[in-house]
């Protein structure tokens, strides 16, 4: 399947669809299986990537990169650097070693994976050396609620791309924080978009499923994906669930449907502080 990309503010572009992999790469016994869900996804179009230092101390990036070695090219591969680590020197040093880890000389999209104590000057800083040497091709961040973007906006306009937990049970970004993002033309990386597995269990989702002939998972997902700007990257360790979540993209969702989901999970009415896993 050819998998939609929504535009980034620097004139490139970002798959609508990921593959998550928190919590992969922790266990040499399910290594193989990661490997094997990974291939899946790239055999059928896939070609996003979303990993971090944090997950598995390094082991998700290195489950990626014996993943995808040999077929580098094609793909957009997310890493972050965590907070702590996110002072100007120290964020060039982790992305050095991610690279190392993921095996590859550059990142698509490299993220602060949420804020910390280091000042945001010196992180972007940072950024921008490495996106001078090559090392990433863009940055953003995560977990940056209205408040922290008005900052960084304050700082530089280079930010691509904001990932934030968002799920029909998790909405409270549709209050600013999603339109605001739309309206800049950035787009948002919905984080935990089956809200970690549990909506897979959710009557409501069940429901609008059965009329699609589709899994609620696949419902959760095909509401996140339902408007512009917004990109999914569900986590699975099952080859089987890889293609059921690719194929999300296909559903298209009816008014009587959104209706269901908004009776069962109401939007905003005022603004929420940012939710967060
Ligand atoms: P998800 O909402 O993607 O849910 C993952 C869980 O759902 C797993 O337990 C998985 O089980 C299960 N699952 C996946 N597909 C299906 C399906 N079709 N039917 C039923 N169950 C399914 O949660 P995550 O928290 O993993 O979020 C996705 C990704 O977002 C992460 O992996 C990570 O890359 C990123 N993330 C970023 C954060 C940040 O702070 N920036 C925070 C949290 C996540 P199984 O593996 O057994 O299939």
């Amino acid at each position: 399947m050819t998998i939609a990309t929504t535009p980034l503010p620097d004139g490139g572009s970002i798959p609508v669809f990921g593959l998550g992999t928190w919590m992969m790469g922790e266990r040499a016994d399910r290594l193989d299986a990661e490997i094997a869900t990974l291939r899946a996804g790239l055999e059928q179009g896939v070609t996003l990537i979303d990993t971090a230092e944090m997950y598995g101390n390094g082991g998700s990036e290195k489950m990626v990169g014996q993943a995808i070695a040999g077929r580098r090219d094609g793909l957009f591969l997310v890493s972050k650097v965590l907070p702590h680590n996110a002072s100007r020197a120290g964020t060039i040093r982790a992305c050095e070693q991610s690279l190392r880890r993921v095996g590859t000389d550059r990142l698509d999209l490299y993220l602060l994976h949420w804020r910390g104590q280091h000042p945001l000057a010196e992180t972007v800083a940072a950024f921008e050396d490495l996106k001078a040497s090559g090392k990433i091709l863009r940055w953003g961040v995560s977990n940056f609620d209205t408040d922290d973007m008005a900052e960084l906006q304050a700082i530089t306009d280079a930010c691509q791309a904001n990932q934030v937990l968002y799920n029909p049970s998790r909405r409270g970004i549709e209050h600013d924080l999603l339109p605001q993002a739309q309206k800049a033309g950035m787009p948002i990386m919905a984080y935990s978009p089956i809200e970690q597995g549990r909506l897979a269990n959710n009557r409501t989702l069940a429901d609008i499923a059965a009329r699609h002939q589709a899994s609620p998972a696949q419902i959760a997902l095909a509401w996140v994906l339902r408007q512009p700007g917004v990109v999914a990257i569900p986590k699975t360790s099952r080859p089987d669930r890889v293609a059921e979540n690719v194929q999300a993209l296909d559903i298209r969702l009816t008014q009587a449907d959104l209706d269901a989901i908004d009776t069962a999970f109401p939007p905003p009415t005022r603004p929420q502080p940012l939710d967060m896993i």
